[in-house]
């Protein structure tokens, strides 16, 4: 299979799979157990730890194990408390139905442009209008069209002005340096190599944090359970190999990607690249598929020759709905459903590549 959806999930590294095998066969242990094996295995979590927080830039202790980062953003929103709260209107599904749970949040909207971004500007000025807000929330890139937000100045302007700021970095870690310090940062490493079901909170300014599942104290009494330690080494295999490799391999899979978007737009008339100028990822391409053609249809005849893209997000995929982040951008409904997401990443070369560009011309003829 070519599998070009890495930004729904990767495939894991060989590194973050010989790290979890090592953890299941010598670290099985109970890291709160004061004999060796629970010695050996809170030396896994800690190392673990470690790594993580120098990702992100904070200390051991600023770092939250969660079970992804579904569970990371409800615990940020939690933490946050009630009140004003000021949302980007291109966050994950996760963000909005947190809010939605939450009653005592007041939800306000931060438009974006077609360049899927918010305006600093404008997000300053709904600051500072009225009530002092309990928390901001601008993802860093999206998922579903690979485009960046300004969140390394957004961070600096809500800092300033001593505004919380919650910052999904989850499509941007392992990708892009994180070069910011928001209050709340949320990572998972299922999209950087590492396994699913772990991911973690991490809070570089010490921002309160508040637990969801109370339990025997783990995680400082922020999270309850015992830890799963062969997720949490393969986590913090993933993101050792990923800070080593990753200037290098945003060079190469970006090379990849453009040749793959100049191809595909040299033969595909009527196409475009959603946010081609803008910010955005090394690894994404959001095709605008011609007028007439569902990305639907293209999605499937692309599968059934063995090759995996997906329409819109594959967090929502399945449901009828235009896409929320596209409709922010400007896109209309028709648009919405025509619209390819290709994510490149670790496991992509140059004769997938070319395998989807020979291919596609031909699903999308047959699709109309
Ligand atoms: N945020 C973004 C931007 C995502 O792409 C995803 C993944 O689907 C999530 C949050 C949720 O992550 P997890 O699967 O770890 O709960």
């Amino acid at each position: 299979m070519i599998y070009l959806d890495h930004n729904a999930t990767t495939p894991l590294l060989d590194e973050a799979k010989a790290a979890m095998v090592a953890a299941l066969e010598g670290a099985w242990g109970n890291p709160s157990s004061a004999h060796k094996a629970g010695r050996q295995a809170r030396a896994v979590l800690d190392e673990a730890r470690r790594t993580l927080a120098e990702l992100a830039g904070a200390r051991p202790e600023q770092v939250v194990f969660t079970s992804g980062a579904t569970e990371a953003l409800n615990q940020a929103i939690h933490s946050a408390g009630p009140g004003r709260v000021l949302v980007s209107a291109v966050e994950h599904p996760a963000v909005w139905a947190a809010l939605e749970a939450r009653p005592d949040r007041r939800v306000e909207v931060l438009p974006v442009g077609a360049d899927g971004a918010v305006d600093v500007a404008h997000v300053v000025a709904e600051v500072e209008r009225g009530e002092a807000p309990a928390l901001v929330i601008v993802m860093a890139a999206n998922n579903e069209t690979g485009l960046l937000q300004p969140v390394a100045e957004l961070t600096r302007a809500m800092r300033e002005r001593e505004v919380p700021l919650l910052v999904d970095a989850v499509q941007w870690a392992g990708r892009l340096p994180i070069d910011f310090a928001p209050d709340y940062l949320v990572v998972t490493a299922h999209k950087l190599g590492g396994p699913k079901g772990v991911g973690a909170l991490v809070t570089p300014t010490d921002a309160p944090v508040l637990p969801l599942i109370f339990g025997g104290g783990q995680e400082r009494g922020l999270r309850g359970g015992t830890e799963p330690l062969p997720a949490i080494a393969g986590f913090g295999a993933a993101v050792a190999q990923v800070r080593v490799d990753r200037a290098h391999e945003a060079h190469r899979v970006q090379a990849l990607r453009d040749r793959l978007e100049e191809t595909l737009l040299a033969e595909l008339p009527g196409a475009r690249v959603i946010g081609r100028g803008a910010p955005r990822l090394p690894n994404t391409i959001s095709l605008l598929l011609p007028e007439g053609v569902e990305a639907e249809a293209v999605v499937g005849r692309l599968d059934r020759a063995g090759i995996a893209v997906s329409t819109g997000s594959a967090c929502h995929s399945g449901t009828l709905k235009p896409s929320r982040v596209l409709t922010a951008m400007g896109l209309g409904p028709d648009e919405c459903f025509r619209v390819v997401r290709v994510s490149l990443g670790h496991t992509t070369d140059v004769v997938e590549i070319d395998r989807l560009a020979a291919v596609l011309p031909d699903a999308i003829a047959r699709a109309r």
